[in-house]
């Protein structure tokens, strides 16, 4: 693996470079919402942004074919779906979500159940993290095992005041630094020591939440009293599931006949009632909060009990983007009180929320987040 120093002058001219190699997909300002979409030669992205939606649509795709079929004279014959191997590159993905592949990864690399159109796409990317130089308010990285330099992905790299400390992580990352060589210079001891001084500035401005563990969260399944407090002004619209990095819920459809048709997958959200809806018409989560309840401890429970991680990257998407100010932070805090011994503001009212802890605002560093309450 290398290290390297890419002046912020040579940023462009590697970015051409990869823009004439491979489909790159980069942070972009939208009309609206800041999202990762496919740039072009000359197109800077934006850099020192936190984008809206996650690049998670670029893997997990949105709405994908997975296969079509027909029926013939000698059985049935099966296409399988979308062309998913198009080279591509996902640049400037913020450790955050550069860590919420490695965690969908597990459910759709299962060696037992593999997700195929999943797989190709992201063995066909490479992943280029960009580490945090400044946290939002709304992020809580450090608080799940994660860090705003964690080196993941492909390819890592900073910011370290006008040039950027790049290493390779993997050999497909090492590719792309060493096709173009000669805009990379060779990193110091001091540029590395300036990128772990970042690292850890940015890492202590941000609050420390404490989470119970999966067990214990476990124990809260029957309390139904904390789940309907807890998701009492929930519309129930799903913002947080699309949002969020590593939500994965989906539904799959047919089209056609029973001749000829094709299947779709499609993103769903386990905050509707339709998904939890079984055939015949008896629904189990018939209410939001069992819905909440569901969508809480598959994150912070089921899911690191079979996977041994927690399905949560601390990206703070679906605070910022709750349009009744649902705080997640409410939840680990307030399970954590219930479940074992910490104090919380659990009685707070809305009203009493500073709205700027819901944006992506950069915190001053010498000021102390709270985080929202019920
Ligand atoms: S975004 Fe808020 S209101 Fe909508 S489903 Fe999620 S928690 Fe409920
Ligand atoms: S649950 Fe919220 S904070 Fe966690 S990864 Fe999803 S959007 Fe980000």
């Amino acid at each position: 693996m290398v290290t390297k120093i890419l002046p912020a002058g040579n940023l462009q001219a590697w970015l051409d470079s990869l823009v004439a190699a491979y489909e790159v997909y980069a942070p972009v300002e939208g009309d609206g919402a800041s999202t990762f979409k496919k740039i072009n030669k000359g197109q800077m992205p934006a850099m020192d942004i936190r984008t809206d939606t996650p690049p998670k649509g670029l893997i997990f795709k949105q709405v994908e074919k997975i296969l079509s079929f027909e029926v013939n004279p000698d059985g049935i014959t099966v296409i399988p779906g979308d062309e998913n191997g198009t080279k591509k590159i996902v640049f400037g993905i913020r450790p955050c979500d550069s860590r919420s592949f490695t965690l969908t990864d597990k459910p759709f690399f299962d060696p037992e159940l593999p997700e195929n159109q999943y797989m190709g796409h992201r063995n066909a990317s490479a992943l280029v993290t960009t580490a945090c130089t400044s946290a939002c308010r709304t992020c809580f990285c450090t608080s799940i095992g994660g860090a705003p330099d964690e080196k993941t992905g492909d390819v890592w790299m900073m910011d370290i005041d006008g040039k950027y400390l790049v290493e390779s992580l993997t050999g497909k990352g090492e590719e792309l630094i060493k096709a173009n060589e000669a805009l990379f210079s060779d990193a110091s001891a001091d540029d590395e020591a300036a990128a772990k001084r970042i690292g850890e500035e940015v890492a202590s401005s941000m609050p420390k939440l404490n989470i119970a563990d999966a067990k214990a969260l476990d124990g809260l399944f029957n309390d139904d009293a904390f789940w309907q407090k807890l998701t009492d002004k929930c519309l129930s619209c799903g913002a947080c599931t699309f949002v969020c990095p590593t939500c994965y819920c989906f539904d799959v459809r047919d089209e056609g006949n029973t001749r000829k048709g094709e299947r779709y997958r499609g993103w769903d959200s386990c905050m509707f009632y339709q998904y939890n809806r079984a055939a015949g018409g008896h629904n189990p989560r018939e209410f939001h909060w069992k819905r909440m309840r569901q969508r809480m401890l598959h994150k912070f429970s089921y899911f690191p009990e079979k996977y041994g991680d927690i399905d949560c990257v601390g990206c703070g998407r679906c605070i910022r983007s709750c349009p009744v100010s649902y705080d997640l932070r409410d939840f680990l805090e307030g399970s954590l009180a219930v479940t074992g011994a910490a104090p919380v503001g659990f009685e707070k009212e809305l009203s009493d929320v500073d709205e700027k802890v819901r944006t992506c605002e950069i915190k001053p560093a010498d000021e102390t987040v709270k985080t929202g309450g019920l």
